[in-house]
């Protein structure tokens, strides 16, 4: 029985305009709150079965745990129904209303950004329940936890705010009735629910019901039957499970409703048993880059389910697959603590990501376009691999696609096709870390890898570097990046010792005095043949950009030793060797142009400039009293 006072509560502004999108926007696929009320009414079943494990008292005598479809056609509404944990007056007002989730704002912007607003990807985003009002225009939401005495009831029109109050006599569970818009007759037909329930959720775990019909299709009150398989998916046999159910049970368990672009299901029998059931999303999550994602993988332990969370099953490196593990072996008493050095646990992880690395593989060599898709949103989380799993290091470089000097346009190389292409002689992999690509491809490092038609790896994604300081080696080939240390490379030597040698050590020299302490070292360049000058680091030292980035963000890195390379033959090292009276001005503007070269920001800018016009001033005056 509803007590008379209700509590008026606004909406958080972010919910308030996510809920105005919500209701306003036209929708191709309005069924899907069906799917995200269903979804959130199993996940309560599964956190009660889980709790009761512990206190039976939970279930208040009713453990045939379900789902129930109710319509009343006369007061034009739909009622999802279960008798899972529930909620309290408190969860109530944080999960629903009052807080914006982390996802709420993620899921404004990604409306915002797109023509025609796609309201499926709303489960993605952690606020399905909102979905309701894409068909309803007052939903009411009446609850009781299943450890609690008194119920609440959460009302709104999807506006302003909600109502807020309390019920004496509430069933354990919650009830969601949605007062269909006028235009939503559809989902008052039994038919019409059946079949959506049947195709959005077959493989939801528990019975979803709906009154029987009689022989002209009219509800029969008194009677409920099962409309769903309601079997767990995952312990099915393979031949038994069709491509469809596959990927329905994707969007079940991932609240997406793109389709996955490959899975992998297996049983293990021997020592340990157990099922896993994984997928390759097909898009990329909204939190894959935040520090704590969302759940992926969920755990089972004899069908009940038992935790999600995105590092307990699977390395950080895979935190976008999706599925279900479920362990004949585990207690069932398990809690995350105790799971942390588990050795059967760890077993299964083992397994897991061994499936996950084959499960890639297979993409890879059978359907080159999915798996540029898949490299495209995942691969820079799947190389963290490299650094986090050194057991799996050569799989997963296996694994990565790479642009090259050879292969620009999209990264498709392999290491292999990079082995392949190696010159005589040639016993490393050469690579260069840069911001961008057109900071790598203009790179004064390249030019001697070019001449000698040696490829070089370019790469431009932010973890790159730190990867590349992990990796050493692909198998038995190591790595060396092209812009660190001395190179020696295969093929002719770019030059040989001559009688110009000594002249040009003294070259150096003038040039190194010159810069004082802004270099370390100056050298003759091996690398360079059509620039004048490059800078190199030492193997330890972060790249140029990374140091810029630590630096804008306020910290303290210290400065590199670099070392100018020059290169004599170049026209204008020729000139500054003529032009006596401005060397210093030369020698500081050689180290200037190979920073920027470098992607690195120039400590003073303006004097930059300031050498620039000066040089420039010279051989235009030059060139005026020649004409
Ligand atoms: P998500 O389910 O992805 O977290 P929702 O907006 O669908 O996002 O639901 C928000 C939260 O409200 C859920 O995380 C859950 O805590 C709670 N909730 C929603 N529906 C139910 C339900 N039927 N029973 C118990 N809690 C629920």
């Amino acid at each position: 029985m509803t007590q008379p006072q209700k509590q008026h509560h606004a909406f958080e502004a972010e919910v308030g305009q996510l809920l105005h999108l919500v209701t306003h926007s036209l929708y191709s696929n309005k069924e899907i709150f069906l799917r995200e009320l269903i979804s959130n009414a199993s996940d309560a079943l599964d956190r009660l079965r889980f709790e009761a494990l512990k206190d039976d008292a939970l279930y208040e005598g009713d453990s045939d745990l379900a789902i129930h479809l109710e319509v009343d056609e006369k007061e034009r509404t739909l009622t999802i129904r279960d008798n899972g944990i529930g909620m309290s007056r408190k969860e109530v007002t944080d999960n629903i209303g009052t807080i914006a989730r982390s996802g709420t704002r993620a899921f404004l912007e990604s409306l915002s950004e797109q023509k025609a607003a796609d309201v499926s990807q709303i489960g993605q985003f952690g606020v399905g329940f909102y979905s309701a009002f894409i068909v309803a225009d007052r939903v009411s939401l009446t609850t009781r936890r299943a450890d609690g005495k008194q119920g609440t009831r959460w009302e709104s029109d999807g506006t302003s705010g909600y109502e807020l109050s309390s019920v004496s006599e509430a069933p354990r569970g919650v009830s969601v009735t949605l007062h269909l818009k006028d235009e939503e007759t559809e989902f008052l037909d039994d038919y019409r629910l059946r079949t959506l329930v049947r195709r959005y959720s077959d493989h939801t775990a528990f019975p979803i019901r709906m009154h029987t019909l009689d022989e002209e299709g009219k509800s029969n009150l008194e009677d409920w039957e099962t409309i769903n398989q309601a079997s767990a998916l995952w312990t099915r046999p393979k031949k038994e499970v069709s491509d469809e159910d596959y990927i329905e049970f994707y969007k079940h368990v991932a609240h997406d409703p793109v389709e996955p672009l490959s899975w992998t299901h297996h049983r293990v029998e021997g020592r340990q048993e157990y099922n896993l059931l994984l997928y390759v999303p097909g898009q990329a999550p909204y939190d894959l880059l935040d520090p704590n994602p969302r759940g992926g993988v969920r755990l089972y332990v004899r069908r009940v389910f038992v935790l999600d969370d995105s590092e307990t099953l699977m390395p950080r490196y895979l935190r976008f697959i999706r599925g279900v593990i479920d362990s004949d072996d585990l207690p069932l008493n398990v809690s995350r603590e105790l799971l942390q050095n588990n050795q059967t646990l760890e077993t299964i992880k083992g397994m897991a990501v061994k499936k996950v690395l084959d499960m890639l593989e297979k993409l890879g060599k059978e359907d080159e376009e999915a798996y540029a898709k898949f490299w495209d949103m995942f691969g820079a989380v799947l190389k963290e691999g490299v650094v986090e799993d050194g057991d799996n290091r050569d799989r997963i470089l296996k694994l990565s696609r790479f642009r090259t000097t050879q292969a620009i346009d999209t990264p498709v190389a392999t290491l292999d096709d990079y082995r392949t292409r190696m010159v005589d002689g040639q016993e490393k992999i050469y690579y260069l870390v840069a911001e961008n690509l057109a900071t790598a491809q203009s790179s004064p490092h390249l030019e001697v890898f070019r001449e000698r038609g040696i490829e070089v790896l370019l790469l431009t994604d932010p973890v790159d570097e730190w990867v590349m300081s992990w990796a050493h080696q692909y198998e038995d080939t190591s790595f060396q990046s092209v812009s660190r240390g001395e190179l020696e490379l295969p093929g002719e030597p770019v030059e040989s010792a001559d009688a110009e040698e000594p002249e040009e050590d003294e070259l150096c020299e003038k040039i190194k005095s010159a810069l004082g302490d802004r270099v370390e070292t100056v050298r003759r360049s091996t690398r360079l043949t059509d620039s004048p000058s490059c800078l190199v680091r030492s193997e330890g030292d972060v790249s140029p950009f990374v140091e810029d980035l630590l630096r804008r963000q306020g910290q303290d890195v210290p400065t590199p030793k670099l070392t100018l390379e020059i290169n004599p033959e170049h026209v204008l090292l020729q000139r500054m060797q003529q032009d006596g009276g401005r060397f210093e001005i030369w020698a500081q503007w050689l180290f200037d142009q190979a920073s920027l070269a470098e992607g690195m920001m120039l400590e003073d800018p303006s004097a930059f400039v300031q050498r620039m016009n000066d040089l420039l001033g010279e051989s235009a005056d030059q060139q005026t009293t020649e004409a």
